[in-house]
């Protein structure tokens, strides 16, 4: 092939998280040879909300070479360990999804199931006394994972919150020093080749035009190019999430940092609490159906800490995904491509992974087909899977309290889904499907604390000695709280580590 064919001018039209990420990632990963630009509008603005990651974003950071203390104090990150869950299941229960593993140096599918072995002869164990992540976030602590798989802490995992805009920036003024280059203005016209309808260039408001051979629609809720130009298509899943709006509200932190997300559900939805070093993320995620906008609001600011520090802001969704995140010579990434409510924190974590697919699937300039539809299809896989694990928060609730509640309990769900509850309740059984972002702890945490417990355990440790199974776990059980009990707390490791904002501003 002739070097005439390789794709020169990538255009990414968009500044937000998924703009900013994408154009940092592909000058790291692609070489020089590459034009990589970003077209963004300050008028128009980002989404601003985004504050929650899962473990993976380490890779991400990793693979860009960022210096982990510099971008916790540049973006006011936290540490989190993972998610209480309350009033999810029943009114008045709560539950932990723990990053890292359950059990120490055990395999999970062995170590969960001599827990049900003991759990069904009545032994009445609470699994989150065995996961350091757990343990550590209900005392407010951190440590540092460890690399060694014989070290307890090798089972330990964690994520980072985080203010988006401030990490939008970061990555902005990162992706600059490795030659992106960013054109300021507003996209009103997009230009497409008249028989092959690929796009040719953007018009901006100011007369400017530039052109590209790859676009990259990071441009949001809107689809500027994957929708409005290339019309993609929309498949809706609001009968499956019927979350289609939020109103958001920072406030000020009172009380210690805790290294964890809280998800409190309410009467039309839940409630995310997302503590960062200088504020604390707020947000009521609700289905219009069952509440009006005022009475969102009125429940959000009764329910926060301390004074909003800010007028509440509304934000409206359609949940579901583009039908081709791909099309011609554009690829949609972030909430261009599609977006389900931020109950697992998975917006950016699609964004990484779309970014990872693109780079495995980058394109000449023929693109072919066939490549772009493996690339829909595991993207499309993707969503599904976290559409998924989503919809388990809802269909597993026993709640009746409330008309969202009894709506959701009933509703039917994918067969993939309902396959899966079905196997674990039969003798808890993990169906994990290959290059899935869901770990079996998160599938475990989430069935067994919204209350889907198995029936039997598996024949494999049927005649293990239950006895000397017990000890084990009375063992483990202190090993994991004398571990919790010799870290440091949560802001104190920040500290310690030059990782907290205001005390590099005042040294
Ligand atoms: C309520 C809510 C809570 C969320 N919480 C989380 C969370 O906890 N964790 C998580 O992972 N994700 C979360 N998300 C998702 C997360 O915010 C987004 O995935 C992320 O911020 C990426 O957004 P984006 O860059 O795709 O879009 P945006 O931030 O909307 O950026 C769009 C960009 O396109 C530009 N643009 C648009 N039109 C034009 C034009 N015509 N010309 C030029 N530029 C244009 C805009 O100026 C902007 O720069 C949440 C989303 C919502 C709605």
């Amino acid at each position: 092939m002739s070097d005439g064919n390789w794709i020169q001018n990538i255009v990414i039209v968009g500044g937000g998280s998924a703009g900013w990420m994408t154009a940092a990632a592909l000058a790291r990963g692609l070489d020089r040879r590459y034009r990589i630009q970003v077209v963004e509008s300050q008028d128009i603005g980002v989404v601003g909300v985004g504050e929650a990651t899962i473990p993976p974003i380490r890779l991400f950071n990793a693979m860009l070479g960022l210096d982990e203390a510099e971008f916790m104090r540049e973006t006011q990150a936290t540490y989190k360990l993972g998610i209480q869950f309350r009033d999810w299941g029943r009114l008045g229960q709560s539950y932990f999804h723990p990053f890292g593993v359950y059990g120490l140096n055990a395999e999970l599918g062995h170590f969960f199931q001599y827990w049900l072995k003991l759990d069904h002869e009545g032994g009445a164990l609470d699994l989150a006394d065995y996961s350091l992540c757990a343990q550590a976030a209900k005392a407010g602590r951190f440590d540092r994972q460890s690399d060694d798989p014989r070290d307890p802490m090798s089972t330990f995992g964690f994520a980072y919150h985080f203010d988006t805009i401030l990490y939008g920036q970061y990555l902005r003024r990162f992706a600059q020093t490795l030659g992106v280059a960013r054109t300021e203005g507003e996209v009103v016209q997009v230009d497409q080749h008249p028989e092959t309808g690929f796009v040719t260039a953007l018009r901006l408001k100011s007369g400017q035009v530039v052109e590209g051979d790859l676009f990259i629609d990071c441009s949001g809720f809107r689809g500027l190019l994957i929708e409005q130009t290339l019309k993609a298509g929309y498949e809706d899943w609001s009968d499956l999430l019927p979350m289609d709006r939020a109103a958001a509200a920072p406030c000020a932190l009172r009380g210690p940092l805790s290294p964890y997300t809280t998800s409190t559900a309410r009467e039309a939805g839940w409630q995310w609490r997302i503590p960062l070093q200088h504020r604390v993320g707020n947000g009521y995620v609700y289905s219009s159906r069952f509440i009006s906008d005022e009475a969102a609001v009125a429940t959000l600011t009764a329910n926060l800490e301390s004074e909003p520090l800010a007028e509440p802001r509304l934000l409206r969704f359609n949940t579901g995904r583009r039908r081709k995140m791909w099309d011609k010579n554009v690829v949609a990434i972030g909430l261009s491509s599609g977006f389900m409510e931020p109950l697992e924190s998975t917006s950016i974590h699609l964004i990484q992974a779309s970014i990872n697919k693109l780079l495995q699937h980058f394109p000449d300039r023929s693109f072919s087909p066939a490549n772009r539809d493996v690339y829909n299809r595991r993207i499309q896989v993707d969503m599904e899977t976290i559409r998924d694990f989503l919809v388990l928060h809802y269909k597993a609730t026993v709640r009746d309290d409330a008309a969202l509640w009894s709506y959701v309990r009933q509703m039917p769900i994918p067969d993939s889904l309902a396959e899966r509850i079905e196997l674990f309740r039969e003798r808890g059984q993990l169906v994990i499907h290959p290059d899935e972002m869901f770990t079996p702890t998160s599938w475990l945490a989430v069935l067994l604390g919204q209350g889907v417990h198995p029936r039997s355990y598996s024949p494999l440790v049927a005649d293990q000695d239950s006895r000397a199974i017990a000890e084990g776990f009375r063992n483990m059980k202190a090993l994991v709280a004398r571990r919790v009990e010799a870290m440091p707390g949560h802001a104190d490791y920040l500290k310690r580590h030059g990782m907290w904002a205001a005390e590099a501003a005042m040294a």
